[in-house]
């Protein structure tokens, strides 16, 4: 349509205003087209349009065990643990808590031990630091204990499995004065959970050829998920 009016205009009117610009275009210039973005430009102006990272979640990192080249990542050959999130600690019985997912395999292999035959007793499960100060520090010195020698037996705070909310200490309750010792391994429930504890997700901690601490028969993890798999990885 346009090419058919230019056509009916003189020539030499359009040479006129090519030469001789009209005064109010010379007046009001066109908006000036900003130049193209190049894509890294693009990219920048869509950078600046995110809003800042959000700061992180409380509970993502918590449980996270520092890396193993850290220098305060193991004391006495205990790997550092975070405290398990208080809002994901469920009853198991006796007093004891356990993260979510450890909880209910640890109550499935109660039952599945009593149908058995086998009275299986959560003795200690979830631990806070302040709790394993007094397991490590007051008993030491009750007992005379250098630190390095207590260590062999119970973790410094902040470095015990028990933080995690995915370890406990099991007992037998035909058995009690083997509780928390080596001679658990005599009994019915140590027998059973050799037997049967992986079917749950369970496994030992600190078996009889363990480097730096002693052999705990009693003392059981829950490695049935990611991420309690990922904060026991460094130690297995
Ligand atoms: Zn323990």
């Amino acid at each position: 349509m346009i090419s058919h009016l230019l056509a009916l205009i003189p020539l030499g009117a359009i040479a006129f205003l090519l030469t001789h610009p009209s005064p109010i275009r010379a007046l009001t210039p066109p908006p000036a087209i900003p130049p193209a973005l190049t894509l890294e430009e693009s990219w920048k102006s869509l950078l600046d349009l995110t809003p800042p990272p959000l700061p992180p979640l409380p509970d993502s990192s918590r449980y996270i065990p520092l890396p193993t080249n850290s220098p305060s990542s193991t004391l006495y050959g205990h790997l550092a643990y975070a405290e398990a999130p208080d809002g994901d600690l469920v009853a198991v019985g006796n007093g004891e808590k356990l993260r979510q997912g450890a909880a209910v395999q640890f109550q499935a292999m109660v039952n599945a031990a009593a149908a058995d035959g086998v009275q299986l007793v959560p003795l200690s499960g979830f631990r806070s630091r302040e709790a394993q100060s007094y397991v490590f520090y007051a008993i030491a010195d009750q007992r005379g204990q250098t630190l390095q020698q207590r260590a062999r037996y119970a973790a410094p705070p902040g470095h015990s499995e028990h933080h995690t909310g995915y370890a406990i200490d099991i007992g037998d309750a035909s058995a009690p004065t083997h509780d928390l010792r080596v001679s658990f391994e005599n009994t019915p429930a140590f027998h059973w959970l050799t037997a049967n504890a992986a079917n749950f997700g369970f496994e030992l901690s600190f078996p009889q050829n363990h480097p730096t601490i002693n052999y705990e028969p009693w003392h059981w993890r829950w490695v049935g998920d990611a991420e309690s798999r990922q904060i026991f990885h460094p130690s297995r």
